[in-house]
């Protein structure tokens, strides 16, 4: 921290009030490692949260001759805190860009506790949103919320009747995770992007060469994507993923045609938002293969007039069960139920909602 309040103060820019104190942002009193950052190629990382600080997605480091450029800015203020923090021992080369793959809340609410002055990229809808307050008010962020405070309530009560030290330090770990989360996001800002783009913006840094593009609308109205074309590495927060993606927001069928444009660049390496990296462009293509399946049964069955929840208990997508295997305990109910915010979100796209 220190390093960036000299910066700051010699740049006569205000930066956030703990960060002239030094001191660690709220809910970011954690213990140990909050992130473990994977090389990937030279210069290159996934930082993946270790479950000591609440990271629910990953973020890509890329290393220029002089500075570093950050693909996503994490859950909160405090994982982002964290992760900047964990990440000076990595390298020692200031953070100059942040580009946000989409507005959702665990790849964008942590960009307060970047530098001051740090450039911060992103589509014109994702600044929208984020300006608009939506990726705050959206239901998958208060869906969180009301997770955490939820997991709080059942660690006290679990603590209460806990048999052994071991279990009771597991829980008392938990629900500190949680409180850390909520004390943490109780400071939060949305930042607004002050880079746009609509297309394609191309960045030189030192010899590396990073493209950022916006695919077209896809697991949201406006993702970007950063493709390293030397090392033909793709970094797509939520559009591509190695387990099925939240699609409340998708589009269809652009979501599949954007992953067959982005699958044209022959990437050997995909970073994505969540999971671990992936080098089988076959379970890439499945993932396709399954946005365009759903969106076809959808379609077909809307136009026979059945309604959004017939539809999603008439799907059948069981040729995907190997790839996307039921977690534990789902029943068929917890299944149709999933499926039903995305049918509904067909419905609306079909309708021109
Ligand atoms: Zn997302």
């Amino acid at each position: 921290m220190r390093r960036w309040v000299a910066i700051g103060l010699s740049l006569g820019l205000a930066g956030p009030a703990w960060s002239q104190s030094g001191g660690r942002p709220p809910g970011a009193e954690y213990q140990g490692r909050g992130f473990e950052f994977r090389p990937v190629a030279p210069g290159v990382y996934l930082a993946v949260g270790t479950g000591k600080i609440s990271a629910e997605s990953n973020a890509v480091i890329i290393e220029g001759d002089r500075d570093l450029l950050v693909v996503d800015s994490e859950t909160s203020p405090a994982a982002a805190w964290a992760l900047l923090q964990e990440l000076r021992a990595v390298t020692p080369k200031p953070v100059k860009t942040v580009v946000l793959t989409h507005f959702h809340y665990d790849h964008a609410h942590g960009t307060q506790s970047f530098p001051p002055g740090v450039e911060v990229i992103a589509t014109e809808y994702t600044k929208a949103m984020l300006a608009e307050g939506k990726s705050m008010s959206h239901p998958t962020a208060a869906g969180n919320r009301s997770f955490a405070s939820a997991q709080v309530g059942n660690a006290t009560r679990a603590l209460d009747t806990a048999s052994t030290p071991a279990v009771r330090r597991e829980l008392a770990e938990r629900r500190e995770v949680w409180q850390r989360y909520l004390a943490s996001i109780a400071t939060l800002k949305p930042v607004v992007p002050n880079v746009t783009l609509t297309g394609r913006l191309t960045l030189s840094r030192g010899g590396r060469e990073i493209v950022i593009l916006h695919p077209g609308p896809a697991h949201t109205a406006g993702d970007l994507v950063v493709w390293l074309p030397a090392e033909r590495i793709l970094v797509t927060g939520d559009l591509i993923q190695p387990n099925l993606p939240y699609m409340g927001d998708g589009f269809f069928p652009g979501w599949a045609d954007a992953i067959d444009s982005l699958l044209a660049l022959r990437p050997a390496v995909v970073l994505p938002g969540h999971g671990d990296a992936m080098s089988d462009m076959t379970r890439v293509e499945r993932q396709r293969d399954y946005l365009r399946d759903i969106y076809a049964q959808t379609a077909t069955l809307k136009r026979e007039g059945l309604a959004p929840d017939e539809v999603a208990r008439r799907l059948d997508l069981t040729k995907y069960d190997a790839d996307y295997p039921r977690p534990p305990g789902w029943t068929d109910e917890i299944v149709v139920r999933r499926r039903l915010g995305t049918v509904r979100r067909i419905f609306e796209v079909i309708d021109g909602r």
